[in-house]
């Protein structure tokens, strides 16, 4: 008797056997991946871009085809979870091919999940095909219910549409999470109203410290509010009690007593969770970041065009995690004004 293989049948594709898992010097068995599929927006969010932008030319982000197999290298060697992410992954002509592709490893058992991180811009359009391909979950970025407020942070975002998405996300039985970074005197006070919203309508809710990646045009130290702040001020309507709800993700979760719902933190400023990490970052030019907040990095797509085979590929996979650092070294404060990265958290995926 020969293997069973198990093809997907819309794309003619199969899961390759697995092999050895990737573990970091720390012993961080490497089980997630967020992978970048463009540098693009069609939002320009204060806190992530500058409104002028230089984005990569084309040509040199990777092909859907390579993006599928650079996933499907790290699912043989351990991944569990993929999270597509951007820029906006959904402005990305023809994503959709990729979530199906990849869909074959769900079918396969290999992968446990995909999930999606998006501005909810183009999510009336493709919540139903999302929904198709496997995405059991996604993540919607909202910092504000108010659409004036909405579109001074987004600058260019266009606030009915992603309720309209949101709508539509719902009704193809998507389970969301809105995910919320934390501004202060922006959104702080609307906090409460948010996660009534939010767990009124069976929607998890995340906030996020603001992070010091790449230039913006304010001072970070501006935007800033350490969710300690936040925390403490929202016991005043609420109770928080300690949760033990885990999504493979970073945040930490309570259960909001009068509501029932689940609200997550998400502390890389005053509350370090280095020791627990389990993912690494792929851009769409195939660039593999070990760590969001260090510069140290490996190039994939070379050695993934250089042959077809993947041996070259896993080779520089195994080099590269054995390179990963302990943790980042955030800090926001007024002395501090240089960026801890370069990059903005659009290029590196959030
Ligand atoms: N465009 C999609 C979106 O907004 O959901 C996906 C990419 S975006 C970079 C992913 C997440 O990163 C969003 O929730 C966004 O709010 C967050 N983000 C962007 N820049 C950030 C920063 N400097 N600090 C903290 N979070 C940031
Ligand atoms: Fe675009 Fe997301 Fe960055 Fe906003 S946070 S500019 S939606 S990539």
């Amino acid at each position: 008797m020969g293997d069973i293989v198990l093809m997907n049948i819309h794309t003619g594709l199969e899961t390759p056997a697995a092999a050895a898992p990737l573990v970091d010097p720390f012993g961080r068995a490497i089980s997630y991946i967020r992978v970048s599929v463009t540098d693009r927006c069609d939002f320009r969010c204060v806190y992530c871009m500058s409104e002028d932008m230089n984005f990569l030319p084309k040509g040199d982000l990777l092909t859907l085809e390579e993006l599928d197999r650079l996933c499907t290298a790290f699912v043989t060697r351990g991944t569990k979870q993929i999270r597509i992410t951007g820029g906006e992954p959904l402005v990305r002509r023809g994503i959709m091919t990729l979530f199906r592709s990849l869909s074959r490893h769900l079918d396969s058992g290999a992968l446990e999940e995909v999930t999606v991180t998006t501005n909810g811009s183009q999510l009336a359009r493709y919540a139903r095909e999302l929904a198709d391909c496997g995405v059991k979950r996604i993540n919607v970025s909202l910092d504000t219910l108010n659409a004036d407020k909405f579109r001074d942070i987004t600058r260019w975002g266009d606030f009915a549409k992603v309720m309209e998405g949101i709508d539509e996300a719902q009704k193809a039985g998507l389970s969301i999470k809105i995910n919320a970074v934390a501004l202060k005197g922006v959104n702080d006070l609307e906090a409460p109203d948010m996660i009534r919203w939010a767990h009124g309508r069976g929607m998890d809710m995340t906030f996020i410290e603001v992070m010091p990646l790449g230039e913006i045009e304010s001072a970070r130290v501006d935007q800033y509010l350490p969710l300690t702040q936040l925390r403490a001020s929202l016991l005043d309507q609420f109770t928080l009690e300690d949760s033990s709800y885990k999504t493979g993700g970073p945040a930490r979760y309570v259960t909001v007593k009068e509501t029932g719902g689940r609200l997550g933190f998400i502390t890389p400023l005053t509350h370090n969770f280095c020791e627990g990490c389990n993912r690494v970052r792929i851009t769409c030019t195939g660039t593999l970041y070990m760590c969001l907040g260090q510069e140290d990095a490996a190039d994939l797509r070379a050695p993934l065009r250089a042959s077809e085979s993947n041996d070259a590929l896993m080779t520089a996979m195994e080099e590269a995690i054995a390179r990963k650092p302990k943790g980042h070294d955030f800090v926001i404060d007024r002395t501090t004004s240089m960026p801890a990265v370069g990059r903005h958290m659009s290029v590196t995926g959030g």
